[in-house]
């Protein structure tokens, strides 16, 4: 099965992945849609990674939101892990057009991948709410108070991530549309696909062969040409492998 994923890759010239949180759980990375309820002191009750990551919470709460974010969510020591190697070769070898991903950690970039679509935005940019002054991760994480603060005007800096109540960023949406639109191969790893964006990226793409990644079943797995059950780091490698030139 894995030599088939490799015949599809040589003969693609606009291969595009799309990946979800399970790229970056291989990194160690935790998905925070599978934590339990976390415990705020403020409010006195339990609340839902969902509400901790929404918008109003970020307004009212701002020191509650960092510390579950820099606790739960950052992962400054987190590494590229097989599959992002994978692609950043990939794309290398003129095969891979481009990576979207769900996750907000940079780990594709920093694994060499130079057009990555982030769905959801990222943790290494954060600005100023209110001059918008951009400020990198090293900012957030040394901070010296609970909520970062500009160095020009004092506003809250805020990661450029999105949160819930919050629309996805339309720039790298509509980006991600076309290269999957225009994709000879798509490659789906780490989603259930039942998610927007995730559901609606599948129906520009109008190519041959879908490959789709992922332990559990999708909605999808009727419409692909190649489904496999492993890691993503495995497939992607195995499919894949640095050569020895
Ligand atoms: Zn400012």
């Amino acid at each position: 099965m894995i030599s088939t994923l490799t015949q599809m890759i040589q003969g693609a010239k606009r291969a595009v992945f799309f990946g979800g949180a399970g790229v970056s759980t291989e990194s160690d990375i935790p998905d925070f849609r599978s934590a339990e309820g976390l415990y705020s002191k403020l409010s006195d009750r339990y609340v839902s990674p969902e509400e901790l990551l929404s918008r109003s919470f970020f307004i009212s709460h701002p020191a509650e939101f960092y510390k579950f974010y820099k606790e739960q969510l950052l992962a400054p020591n987190a590494r590229p892990n097989r599959a992002h190697y994978a692609l950043a070769r990939m794309e290398r070898d003129g095969k891979l057009a481009a990576v979207i991903t769900q996750n907000i950690d940079g780990l594709h970039q920093e694994a060499g991948s130079g057009t990555v679509y982030e769905v959801h935005g990222s943790t290494r940019r954060n600005y100023c709410m209110k001059c918008r002054e951009e400020y990198g991760l090293d900012f957030v994480l040394e901070a010296p108070g609970p909520v970062p603060l500009c160095e020009k005007c004092g506003g809250i800096v805020r990661p450029d991530v999105t949160l819930y109540e919050e629309a996805l960023p339309e720039a790298a949406l509509a980006l991600s549309a076309r290269a999957v639109q225009e994709a000879d191969l798509f490659i789906v790893g780490g989603t259930s696909l039942v998610v927007y964006p995730a559901a609606g990226l599948l129906e520009y793409y109008s190519g041959e062969n879908l490959v789709i990644i992922n332990r559990e079943p999708t909605p999808y797995d009727g419409r692909a040409s190649l489904i496999f059950r492993d890691s993503i780091g495995e497939v992607l490698e195995g499919a894949w492998p640095e050569k020895a030139r």
